[in-house]
C-alpha cells in the first residue's frame, strides 16, 4: 500500500507533470512474465472483491480515466477489469456533448451516469473534459473554467457523501511514446481505423493539455476523490498499477456477504 502512494496526488499539491517521469519502473520492478502473472492475480482479486460489492449493495464506485489520445483508458478497461463479471461493470464513455448535452449544464450528462449500488462505473473520459479540452480550445472563458475545479470538487463530493468511492486516473504518457503508438495505427491496417485525425490537433496543443492537466488535478485531487498519476509508456505496469490501486481501494471497503436471514442446512429441495 505504502508502494502505492506515491501516484497519489495529495490535496492542494501543485502537479508539475515534468516532475512525474511516464517511464517510472516502481514499485514493480518485475520482468514482464511476472508481471503478468501478477496482473492476473489481480485480475481475479478484482472479480471477487466486485463479487462481494454486489451481493452487499451498499457501495458505489466510480473510476475516472483520463489521459491524452493512446494513453491507453480503452487498454486499461480490457485487461484491468478482463475478469469481472460484466454485469457488475457499467462503462460509460464520454465524447463531444450532443445538442441536447450542450442545452443543460456540464454535470447533467455526468450525474446521470453517476455510479449505483453494488458496481463499478468506469468514466472513460469524464466532467474533466469541461476543464480540459474546452479550455484548450478556448470554447469557454478563463472565469467559467476556473470556477468549474470547485464546482467539480462539490460535486464530487456530495457522491462521495452518498456512497461512492472514487478513484481517478490520469494516465501519463510522453508526446514520443504518442507519436510511436499513433504511428503503429498508421501502419498497422487492422489498427488504420483507430486513428482519428483530430487526435494531431489534441497533439499540436500538447504543452496547452499538460498545463490543463495540472491545473485540473492540482486543483480536484481531494481525499474524497483523489487523483493518480500512472506512469504508462509501459502498458502492463501500468495496468499493473491501476489493478493494484483499485483493488486496495476495494479491499478497504472492508465488504461482506450479506447476513442471511435462513439456514442455507435447513433448506430441503424436492
Ligand atoms: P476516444 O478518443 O476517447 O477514443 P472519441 O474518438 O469518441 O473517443 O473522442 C472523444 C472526443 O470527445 C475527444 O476528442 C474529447 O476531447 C471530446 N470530448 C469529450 N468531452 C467533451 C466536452 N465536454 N466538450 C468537447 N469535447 C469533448
Amino acid at each position: 500500500m505504502n508502494d502505492l502512494l506515491r501516484f497519489r496526488v495529495k490535496e492542494d499539491s501543485k502537479v508539475n507533470l515534468d516532475e512525474w517521469d511516464p517511464d517510472d519502473t516502481r514499485p514493480f520492478s518485475d520482468d514482464k512474465e511476472q508481471g503478468r502473472d501478477r496482473l492476473q492475480h489481480l485480475c481475479s482479486l478484482l472479480r471477487d472483491l466486485q463479487e462481494v460489492l454486489y451481493a452487499e449493495r451498499k457501495h458505489k464506485v466510480l473510476i475516472v480515466l483520463q489521459g491524452m489520445d493512446t494513453a491507453g483508458k480503452d487498454g486499461v478497461i480490457k485487461s484491468v477489469f478482463k475478469e469481472v463479471n460484466p454485469q457488475g461493470l457499467v462503462i460509460k464513455s464520454f465524447g463531444v456533448p450532443s445538442e441536447e448535452e450542450l442545452s443543460r449544464d456540464y454535470l447533467w450528462r455526468i450525474h446521470k451516469n453517476a455510479p449505483e449500488k453494488g458496481k463499478i462505473t468506469i468514466f472513460n473520459r469524464s466532467h474533466y473534459e469541461d476543464v480540459l479540452v474546452v479550455r484548450v480550445n478556448g470554447l469557454i472563458s478563463h472565469e467559467t473554467w476556473k470556477k468549474r475545479y470547485v464546482q467539480i470538487r462539490d460535486f464530487e463530493r456530495t457522491l462521495h457523501e452518498e456512497g461512492a468511492t472514487i478513484l481517478k486516473f490520469f494516465l501519463h504518457i510522453d508526446k514520443k511514446e504518442q507519436k510511436e503508438r499513433i504511428q503503429k495505427r498508421l501502419d498497422d491496417p487492422e489498427k488504420n481505423w483507430k486513428f482519428n485525425p483530430g487526435d494531431l490537433k489534441a497533439r499540436a496543443l500538447w504543452r496547452e493539455y499538460m498545463k490543463a492537466y495540472e491545473d485540473a488535478i492540482s486543483n480536484t485531487s481531494a481525499p474524497w476523490a483523489p487523483w493518480h498519476i500512472i506512469p504508462a509508456n509501459n502498458k502492463w505496469r501500468r495496468d499493473l498499477i491501476v489493478a493494484s490501486l483499485i483493488a486496495d481501494a476495494l479491499d478497504q471497503l472492508n465488504m461482506k456477504y450479506p447476513k442471511l436471514d435462513f439456514d442455507p442446512k435447513g433448506v430441503v429441495i424436492d
